[in-house]
């Protein structure tokens, strides 16, 4: 057999691994000059850094088991802490209520009991968004407080057009009974991945792993062909059979795995449905803008990363790599931020010039009141085109069209976090490539379109100090 791959991000890339290890032969298409996609790590002032905070975690013993294969003995753990930046405090994410209340005035902590109160006696009823789902769980004005500007930044909709499915796949069973529950009592049984407080993290920056993963494939006679965009998959009726490069190469194989925009695979074809073509028109992505800042001298404020909440500042996430694993910063007494902006396509922030943009972060740096004595030295400007799948209200019956069409054509396989329009983390295209393996390799037939997202919160096996163990294993210890 001989396996074309699109895309050497995490879902790609673990997907040829598997294959090649089998001795089956990939060809792996990758658009950029090197592997990781999203999850890759790059040099920058003489340290390493990810395209914004990239923290690993996965509740599947397949995808730990793997991520441990790879990377051997080279990671670390590192203590979680990521809080809220609200209103010049500092609020504990997930929230904790007690600490909620020791930082909100009276007026709000009156506010904030009031609307709880209501919620729980006359529920807001439920429309399928983000908003009722939040306000139902937290009341209204926890959810101005915490929840509302973050999203829209993120999202650039409001929380009344963003389905409920982003708050049920990334906050899933948070609910402030939960988190008095955990701020009374702790949080023994780890119920909840977003209560988690560490995760595992390779020594050389989040890449490493697909880093790894490249040396494998090589080593197993798999092929890598980088700065290679794919332009489209050539089907012969209802059947993928090659690859067509940007430079007009075309290349045969017996199955096709892409992890290249589902738009982009479905827009490619000519003979789409109209009715596949209007819901794949309907599909929007969000982009960011990382701007990393260098800043002389350490920045002591502790977070691995900070969620800003505050509506006066544009960015939406400010990470730290200096409280991530020493090794990143090579020994540097430098601090490099990176603060994340996210907009569409159509935003003038998407083409603005990266001096102005180095501008802009300089002054929401100072802003803050982050900085201390620290002088920013330097900037740096990276964007990640499509980098986050936009679940507006209704778009799981649009998808389900598409998905539907896309698997009337044989030896397909869509997998990846825009390559299926889900919102995935590394951990869930990790899996993707795995079970997208097993089915070509062993005829095994994994519905990829259900890897289901919610799976990372019933938080069964994790990532140690010592290697890879099983909750009950961890509760032991
Ligand atoms: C700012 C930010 C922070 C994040 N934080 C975390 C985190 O803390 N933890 C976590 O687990 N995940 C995090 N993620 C998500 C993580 O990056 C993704 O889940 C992961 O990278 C998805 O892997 P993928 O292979 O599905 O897609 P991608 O990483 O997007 O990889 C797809 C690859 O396909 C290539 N490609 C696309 N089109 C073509 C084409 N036509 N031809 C050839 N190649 C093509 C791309 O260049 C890319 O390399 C974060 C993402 C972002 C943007």
């Amino acid at each position: 057999m001989k396996i074309g791959i699109i895309g050497a991000g995490p879902a790609g890339i673990s997907c040829a691994y598997q294959l090649a290890q089998k001795n089956i032969e990939v060809d792996l298409y990758e658009a950029d000059s090197v592997v990781g996609g999203m999850a890759k790590t790059i040099e920058l002032w003489n340290q390493k850094v990810d395209l914004g905070p990239h923290r690993f975690f996965s509740s599947d013993p397949r995808v730990n088991q793997l991520w441990l294969d790879v990377i051997g003995d080279d990671y670390e753990m590192v203590n979680r802490l990521t809080r809220i930046y609200y209103k010049n405090k500092f609020f504990y994410y997930p929230l904790k209520p007690f600490d909620v209340l020791s930082k909100l005035s009276y007026l709000g902590i009156l506010k904030g009991i009031l609307s709880y109160g209501k919620e729980k006696l006359f529920p807001t009823e439920q429309d399928g968004t983000f908003e009722t789902w939040v306000i139902k769980r937290f009341g209204q004005y926890l959810f101005d407080c915490f929840f509302k500007t973050y999203t829209e930044k993120l999202w650039g909709i409001s929380c009344a057009e963003l389905d409920a499915d982003f708050a049920a796949q990334r906050i899933k069973k948070l609910s402030m009974y939960e988190a008095v529950k955990t701020s009374l009592v702790g949080n023994r049984n780890h119920k909840h991945r977003t209560l988690l407080d560490q995760f595992a993290y390779p020594k050389h920056g989040t890449g490493e792993i697909y880093y790894k993963m490249a040396e494998c494939i090589q080593k197993n006679k798999g092929r890598i062909f980088l700065s290679t965009p794919v332009l489209k998959v050539i089907k012969k009726g209802n059947t993928a059979v090659a690859i067509e490069t940007i430079d007009s190469r075309i290349k045969f194989y017996d199955h096709i795995v892409s992890t290249m925009p589902i738009s982009d695979v479905v827009g490619g074809f000519s003979d789409v449905p109209p009715e596949v073509s209007e819901a794949t028109k309907t599909l929007r992505y969000r982009n960011t803008i990382l701007v990393y800042l260098r800043v002389k001298q350490a920045l002591y404020f502790p977070d691995n990363w900070l969620y800003i909440h505050s509506p006066d500042l544009l960015m939406g996430r400010l990470t730290n790599f200096k409280n991530w694993v020493p090794a990143i910063c090579n020994g540097q007494s430098d601090t490099i931020l990176a603060l994340e902006y996210w907009c569409f396509d159509s935003d003038s922030l998407w083409t603005m010039d990266d001096d102005k943009l180095i501008h802009m972060a300089n002054l929401e740096m100072e802003k803050t009141g982050l900085l201390g004595n620290g002088k920013i030295s330097d900037g740096y400007v990276r964007r990640i085109h499509r980098s986050y799948p936009v679940y507006y209200k209704g778009y799981k019956s649009r998808l389900k069209k598409i998905e539907d069409y896309l698997d009337t054509i044989k030896n397909l396989t869509l997998i990846g976090r825009n390559g299926t329009f889900k919102y995935n983390n590394q951990d869930h295209s990790i899996l993707m490539g795995i079970l997208a393996a097993e089915n070509i390799a062993a005829g095994k037939a994994h519905n990829l379109w259900d890897i289901n997202t919610d799976y990372e919160y019933q938080e069964k096996y994790a990532v140690t100090e010592t290697g890879f163990k099983t909750q009950r294993d961890c509760n032991n210890t």
